[in-house]
């Protein structure tokens, strides 16, 4: 029997797949901050993953608002996000070029959230769960706000230092 009959439920799957991908990022953020060399990307990510945590609590406040019991279910996307990340470290890349690899792979992992909360957040209004709106309207701006911070960062200096101008600019 299919387990999505009605818009409701659809939102709810919305909201399960949601909350399994903000749990795999718990698990990948502290990777990536090990990962990154730039002192400013590595507390982003960190600043990030305190975020994240917060997000999932977050998630569990939306579906006790609903009365559905937290629960997840695979993002197999964001699996697969994630396991393109994880496919940079074993590039042997320069630190600083691997920065901007990171910086390449958390952004897409921002864009995919950013769909999401925008879709769930569109279809918690359409039902009238305004608590919910609410909620997931601080999230997704806090998922944009992690990509600009992202895109300020690639801009100011690790995509110039990967590109070895930063070196250039340093001995001149
Ligand atoms: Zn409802
Ligand atoms: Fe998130
Ligand atoms: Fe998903
Ligand atoms: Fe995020």
């Amino acid at each position: 029997m299919p387990k999505i009959r009605t818009f409701e439920d659809l939102f709810i799957d919305e909201l399960k797949d949601l909350y399994n991908a903000e749990q795999q990022l718990t698990r990948a953020l502290p990777k990536m901050a090990k990962a990154a060399n730039t002192p400013e990307l590595k507390k982003a990510f960190e600043t990030h993953l305190e975020e994240t945590r917060e997000q999932v609590r977050r998630l569990e406040q939306v579906f006790e608002e609903i009365g559905t019991p937290a629960k997840g279910k695979t993002c197999h996307a964001m699996k697969g996000l994630i396991e393109e990340g994880k496919e940079l470290l074993d590039e042997g890349m320069e630190n600083e070029v691997l920065d901007a690899g990171l910086i390449g792979a958390a952004q897409r992992v921002e864009h995919y959230e950013i769909a999401a909360y925008g879709t769930a957040r569109t279809m918690a209004e359409t039902l009238g769960h305004k608590k919910a709106v609410k909620l997931l309207n601080r999230t997704l701006s806090e998922e944009k706000a992690a990509d600009e911070k992202l895109t300020r960062i690639a801009e100011n200096g690790v995509n110039a230092r990967a590109a070895g101008l930063g070196a250039a600019e340093e001995a001149s």
